[in-house]
């Protein structure tokens, strides 16, 4: 058995800085990782579906320019599409690789799982160390759908190694990775039928940004099935045939399965380690990253954390701290998100409904994407911006924007909030015109009863 200052097992993107870290200061360190290097962020996640959604908006983007006057006949060459896609993933795969190796990291290319609470085992090594910090991330929920077992059916994990354009796509699922690669496809030219077992898009957001998102969604010719469920899967011929609970029957050459995700908890043994699961299988942690078990701690997406590469690169940031020996916490942070369909969601912080349930005296504003001038010349017209605060401290408490380029706007609002600034800071910027930021202060505006549009022109 080998001795070692840290263990981490998984090399997700927490995982992969803190041991490189860790290794650069003198520590010994061991990660363990079963598949490929850099996890699922890089391999079957982020870095492809974004790489993937370049290519997809790039042609819906020239098909809607019809209504500016610009007729475009789109080719879509699909082999160099996912070409592409699968060259960047491999660059950053051996970016993740270079940066272990170069900091003196030991890699065990091998699944991990505890002997003891200190001792870690995995292909032919096993390793105690007094620091042992677990990153393994989520895997595809695959529902027990009868006929499914045993097709070929896609998931995030085999989408990216599609050789060829399936003429028809089925999607189980209406959240935001099932939303991104079926929009996707569907904007390469796949005729795409969206299942969702709810009555909306996105169900975690608000009413509206599921009504915009539909209505995008109709302008490229996807089919939208609302509350009915996948019944039964046949597949024949190189086609599935998906009956749905209200009978009716579609049939596509690929069909995605995008569910949910499941805790990769079940190969650790951890029960040897006394660490401690939540009832869906995710690890308990408390706020300095710590199991249950002494010296274990937990990151990113297995640790019941919002399921994004920002927000375990953050907890490798706090966790390295706090094992340095400050006092730091995870949950004094300002966390956003953004989904990167046409349009675009971005969001932070809480809905009014949400602030309202916490007790706080909540209010919103909204101002339409028809009040937006740089909206309106550029053509795109379904979205708009929303800003929560607090009537007592006037703080900001959240925004949704829904737009073009929303994810990159909402950058201000997660700076203003880092910064606990309040609305006024807002409405006394001069931003440029016309720009989508521009509508920023005009939506603080609102919150004094000023109901001019982002441009007097309007
Ligand atoms: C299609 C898709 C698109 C996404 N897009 C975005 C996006 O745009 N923005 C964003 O912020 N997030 C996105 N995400 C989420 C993001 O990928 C994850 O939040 C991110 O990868 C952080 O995960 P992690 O570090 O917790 O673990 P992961 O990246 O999942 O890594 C965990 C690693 O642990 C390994 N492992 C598991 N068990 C063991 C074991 N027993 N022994 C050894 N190794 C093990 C796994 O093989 C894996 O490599 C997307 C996810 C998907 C699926």
């Amino acid at each position: 058995m080998e001795t070692a200052d840290v263990i981490v097992i998984g090399s997700g993107q927490g995982g992969v800085p803190l041991a490189a870290d860790f290794a650069k200061t003198g520590s010994k360190v061991v990660l363990f990782e079963r598949d490929a290097l850099g996890g699922s962020c890089v391999n079957y996640g982020c870095t492809p579906s974004k790489a993937f959604l370049a290519a997809a908006h790039a042609a819906g983007r020239a098909q809607l320019a019809a209504k500016l006057g610009i007729h475009v006949q789109v080719e879509v060459d699909f082999p160099a599409v996912m070409e592409r896609v699968r060259g960047i993933r491999d660059r950053f795969k051996q970016g993740t690789k270079q940066r272990l190796d170069g900091a003196g990291v030991k890699v065990v290319c091998a699944e991990a799982s505890f002997i003891d609470q200190h001792t870690v085992t995995g292909g032919g090594v096993t390793v105690e160390a007094p620091i042992v910090v677990i990153n393994t991330g989520t895997s595809a929920l695959i529902p027990n759908i009868p006929g499914l077992a045993g097709t070929p059916y896609l998931t995030n994990r085999n989408f990216f190694d599609l050789q060829e354009l399936p003429p028809r796509l089925l999607v189980i699922g209406g959240g935001y990775i099932g939303l991104e690669l079926g929009q996707g496809l569907a904007r390469l030219g796949s005729q795409t039928h969206l299942i969702v077992r709810g009555d909306r898009l996105l169900s975690q957001e608000e009413p509206d940004v599921s009504e915009i998102l539909a209505q995008g969604f109709e302008q490229d010719g996807i089919s939208l099935h609302f509350n009915v469920s996948a019944e039964q899967v046949a597949y024949a011929d190189g086609v599935f045939t998906l009956t749905l609970s209200n009978g009716e029957t579609l049939i596509g050459e690929a069909l995605l399965v995008v569910i949910g995700r499941n805790p990769n908890t079940n190969a650790l043994n951890i029960a040897a380690a006394g660490i401690e699961l939540d009832h869906q299988g995710f690890i308990k942690i408390n706020d300095q990253f710590g199991t249950t078990c002494s010296g274990v701690y937990a990151i990113g997406d297995v640790a019941t954390q919002p399921a994004f590469t920002h927000v375990a690169w953050e907890d490798y940031r706090r966790l390295k701290t706090i094992l340095g020996g400050e006092q730091r916490t995870r949950s004094d942070r300002v966390l956003g998100y953004a989904v990167y369909t046409e349009p675009q969601v971005g969001r932070v912080g809480m809905t009014v409904e949400q602030a309202q349930q916490q007790g706080l005296n909540a209010r919103a504003v909204t101002m339409p994407m028809a009040h937006i001038a740089r909206a309106i010349e550029w053509g795109h017209d379904l979205g708009f911006y929303r800003i929560v605060v607090d009537r007592d401290t006037d703080q900001i408490l959240g925004a949704t924007l829904v737009g073009d380029e929303t994810a990159e706007l909402v950058h201000v609002f997660l700076s203003l909030m880092e910064a606990r600034a309040t609305w006024k800071v807002l409405e006394q910027s001069v931003h440029i015109h016309p720009t989508y930021g521009g509508a920023l202060p005009s939506l603080a505006r609102l919150l004094i009863g000023d109901d001019m549009p982002s441009c007097p022109n309007l």
